[in-house]
C-alpha cells in the first residue's frame, strides 16, 4: 500500500516552501546537464526562460495562489508551438523554425504556473514508434540506454522516467503517448478526441492527433488534465466539457466496476507482457471487480485502417513544408525545383515514405477505394468498441505487444516497426481515452498496461490507475 505517489509528494513540498521553485529547477538542470548527453531526450533546452517562469511561479506561492503546478517542470514535446522558441518537429526542414504564437495547452500549463524547461526530443513529425527518426538524433531508453525510448513523444518518456521533468505534454496519433510510457515506465493518457485543443500542435493526422500528459503517477496526469482540458475557440472540434480529475481521483470503487477482457487482446503478445496484463487483471479481480468477456471480432482490422486513414491525412499535411513561405528551403531553377529540393533535403526517409503512399492512396484513381473503404472499418470498429464499452467500463489490454527493443533492431523494417501499435491504434480510431501504466517489469524492462474506457470517461481510467498504484504491485520477473 503506497501511501503518497511522486507528484502528489513534491506538489506538497512546494506548496509548503520546504523545497523552492528556484531550487526544484536547478535540481533538474542539474539532472539534464549530468543525464542529458546521453539520452538525448531535449532538442532545445530553455534555461532562461525556466528561471523566469520559476520565479513567477515563487511569488504567486508566496502570495498564495500557485495552483496548478506550484513550479513543477515540464518538457514539451517538440511539435507544440512555444512562442518565441525553436520548434523542429524532430526535422531538418523545421530546423530553424521559430513560432510567433504559443499551442493553447502549452498556454495553459504556463497560466498554471509550470515552469517549461525546454522542448523534447521526438520522432520526426511524430512519424515513429523507437524515436529513432528524428533529424536531431535517437533518443535513449531512461531504464536501458541500449533500447529504444517508444516513439514518437521519445523525449518525453526518457525525461519523465529520468526525472529530467515532473510533467511532459506528448501528443498521440497512433499511440504517441502510450508507447513511450509503456517503454519508460511511466504513466500516460490519450485523453478523448476534442478534450484538449490541439491550436498550434503540428498535425500528424488530424482525425486522430490528441495533445496528452505523461507523468510519474495518475495524480500528476490528473493535475496536468485538469490544466488542459476543455474548449478553445480556436480549436472548434474541442468539446464545451470539462471532467473532474482531481476529485474523482480517490474515488474508483472496484466492487462497482466491470472490466472488460477478451483473449483477442493478447494474440501474438510476448509473453512477459501478457503475464503482467494478466497481473494486473487478477489484481481487479481480487478487489472485487467483475470480468466480463466481450467480443472484438474485427480488432485485426484496427491496424490497417489506421494507416490507411492516417497517411492520406499526413500527405496533405505536409504540402504547407514547401520550401517557399517558412522552413527548410534550396533555390532550384524553377519554383518546381525549388520546391522539389526543399522537400528532398527537408525530410527524412520515414516522411517521405508516408507522403508518397497517402499521395498514392488519395489519388483520383483509388478515391473511393482505399481512403473510403478505410473510413467504413473506422466506422465498423468503433461500433464493436462501442458494444463492448456496454457490457463493461473499461477494457484492460497491453499498450505494447512487445518489450522495449534494441536501438537499430526494427528501424529498416517499417512492417516491424508500425507492428508495436496495433494495440495502440484502436483508441485514435475510436477517439476513446486510453492510459498506459507500469503493471509489470521483465528484470529492468517496464511493461505498460492499458485501460480504454467509453468517451468523456478519462477520469475514471485515471481513477482506476490510480487504484493500482495504491493498492496493487507491478507484477516482476
Ligand atoms: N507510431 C505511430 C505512427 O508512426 C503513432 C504516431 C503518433 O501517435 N504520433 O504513426
Amino acid at each position: 500500500m503506497v501511501e503518497t505517489t511522486y507528484t502528489e509528494e513534491l506538489i506538497h513540498r512546494l506548496k509548503t516552501g520546504e523545497i523552492s521553485p528556484e531550487e526544484h529547477l536547478e535540481e533538474k538542470l542539474d539532472t539534464i546537464r549530468s543525464r542529458d548527453s546521453e539520452l538525448n531526450a531535449f532538442i532545445t533546452v530553455t534555461e532562461e526562460l525556466a528561471r523566469k517562469l520559476t520565479q513567477k511561479a515563487a511569488e504567486a506561492i508566496k502570495e498564495g495562489h500557485g495552483e496548478l503546478f506550484y513550479g513543477l517542470i515540464w518538457g514539451i514535446k517538440d511539435n507544440f508551438a512555444l512562442k518565441g522558441v525553436r520548434m523542429t518537429c524532430g526535422s531538418k526542414m523545421l530546423e530553424h523554425y521559430v513560432p510567433p504564437y504559443t499551442a493553447t495547452p502549452v498556454e495553459r500549463i504556463l497560466e498554471n504556473n509550470g515552469v517549461i524547461v525546454g522542448k523534447l526530443n521526438m520522432d520526426e513529425f511524430a512519424c515513429g514508434s523507437s524515436g529513432e527518426t528524428s533529424y536531431f538524433g535517437p533518443t535513449r531508453n531512461a531504464r536501458d540506454p541500449e533500447r529504444v525510448p517508444g516513439g514518437s513523444s521519445s523525449g518525453a518518456g526518457a525525461a519523465v522516467a529520468a526525472e529530467l521533468v515532473d510533467l511532459a505534454l506528448g501528443s498521440d496519433t497512433g499511440g504517441s503517448i502510450r508507447n513511450p510510457a509503456s517503454f519508460n515506465g511511466v504513466v500516460g493518457l490519450k485523453p478523448t478526441y476534442s478534450l484538449v485543443s490541439r491550436y498550434g500542435l503540428a498535425d500528424l493526422a488530424m482525425s486522430l492527433d490528441v495533445p496528452g500528459p505523461l507523468a510519474q503517477d495518475a495524480f500528476g496526469i490528473a493535475l496536468a488534465m485538469e490544466a488542459i482540458q476543455g474548449y478553445d475557440s480556436r480549436d472548434r472540434v474541442t468539446a464545451h466539457r470539462r471532467l473532474p480529475f482531481l476529485d474523482s481521483l480517490d474515488s474508483f470503487d472496484p466492487d462497482r466496476t466491470r472490466i472488460g477482457f477478451t483473449e483477442a487482446l493478447l494474440d501474438g503478445v510476448e509473453p512477459a507482457v501478457r503475464k503482467a496484463t494478466l497481473h494486473v487483471l487478477k489484481f481487479f479481480e481480487s478487489k472485487g471487480t467483475e470480468i466480463v468477456e466481450v467480443e472484438l471480432p474485427d480488432i485485426w482490422a484496427a491496424f490497417p485502417t489506421y494507416y490507411l486513414v492516417m497517411y492520406p491525412e499526413f500527405a496533405s499535411a505536409m504540402q504547407k513544408f514547401d520550401g517557399l513561405k517558412y522552413g527548410h528551403r534550396v533555390d532550384g531553377q524553377t519554383l518546381y525545383d525549388t520546391v522539389a529540393r526543399s522537400r528532398a533535403e527537408g525530410f527524412g526517409k520515414e516522411i517521405k515514405r508516408r507522403i508518397i503512399m497517402g499521395t498514392y492512396i488519395s489519388m483520383a484513381e483509388h478515391a473511393g477505394k482505399w481512403y473510403t473503404l478505410a473510413l467504413k472499418a473506422r466506422s465498423m470498429i468503433q461500433r464493436s468498441f462501442q458494444r463492448a464499452l456496454e457490457r463493461a467500463d473499461f477494457l484492460l489490454f497491453p499498450t505494447v505487444p512487445v518489450l522495449p527493443f534494441k536501438l537499430g533492431e526494427r528501424i529498416n523494417d517499417p512492417v516491424q516497426m508500425y507492428m508495436a501499435d496495433a494495440l495502440t491504434v484502436p483508441a485514435n480510431l475510436t477517439g476513446m481515452p486510453a492510459i498506459s501504466f507500469p503493471g509489470g517489469w521483465k528484470d529492468h524492462l517496464p511493461i505498460g498496461v492499458q485501460l480504454l474506457g467509453n468517451h468523456f470517461q478519462d477520469h475514471f481510467i485515471v481513477s482506476a490507475v490510480r487504484f493500482f498504484e495504491k493498492e496493487g504491485r507491478p507484477w516482476s520477473e
